[in-house]
C-alpha cells in the first residue's frame, strides 16, 4: 500500500534535470538520491503535483512550466555593486547567493549573475532559473510512510540535514 508517490509519504528519487536547449544543469547521479516529505511543497510545485502516484522503480520524465518551477524571470531588478565591497574574506562568484538587507531592513536573497572587467558585481533577486521550463527525469526509489514527527514538522528527518 505504501509503494506509490502520495501525501505524508516520504519519497527518495533519482533526477536530471534540463532546460529547453538540453543542457544538464542538476542531477543526482553520483550522489545519494533526493529524500523528502510529498504533500508539503518541499520540491517546486510542477513536479510534486506530477509526481504523484508514481511508483516505487517507475521512471517518468516531466516537464515544468516556470509558473510552476522557480517563478518568471522579471527584469530591470538587478544592481552593480564594486567587488571591493564584499567582506575580504568572501570571494564574489558567478552562482552564487548572497543576502542583501533592503532599505526597511529585510534580507532578500540575490545571486551573482556577472563579474565585469572594471570590477563590479552584478546581482539579481531572480533566482538562477526563473523563466525556464524545466525537463526532469525522475526515477522513484523508494517510498514509505512518514513518522507522525516528520508529518508535524513537514520535512524528512533523516540524513542529518535536520536542526531542530
Ligand atoms: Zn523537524
Amino acid at each position: 500500500m505504501t509503494s506509490k508517490v502520495g501525501k505524508d509519504r516520504v519519497v527518495k528519487f533519482e533526477y536530471v534535470l534540463a532546460l529547453d536547449s538540453g543542457d544538464v544543469v542538476d542531477s543526482s547521479e553520483g550522489r545519494e538520491p533526493l529524500t523528502y516529505l510529498h504533500g508539503h511543497g518541499n520540491i517546486i510545485p510542477g513536479l510534486e503535483r506530477q509526481m504523484e502516484g508514481m511508483e516505487v522503480g517507475e521512471e517518468r520524465e516531466i516537464v515544468v512550466e516556470p509558473e510552476e518551477a522557480y517563478g518568471p524571470y522579471i527584469e530591470g531588478q538587478d544592481i552593480l555593486v564594486p567587488a571591493s565591497e564584499f567582506p575580504p574574506n568572501m570571494k564574489p562568484e558567478v552562482g552564487m547567493g548572497i543576502m542583501v538587507e533592503t532599505t526597511d531592513g529585510r534580507q532578500i536573497p540575490y545571486f551573482i549573475t556577472e563579474i565585469t572587467d572594471d570590477g563590479m558585481v552584478r546581482l539579481d533577486p531572480n533566482h538562477p532559473l526563473a523563466g525556464q521550463r524545466l525537463h526532469f527525469k525522475v526515477k522513484v526509489v523508494d517510498v514509505r510512510e512518514a513518522t507522525e514527527e516528520e508529518k508535524a514538522h513537514g520535512h524528512v528527518h533523516e540524513g542529518g540535514h535536520h536542526h531542530h
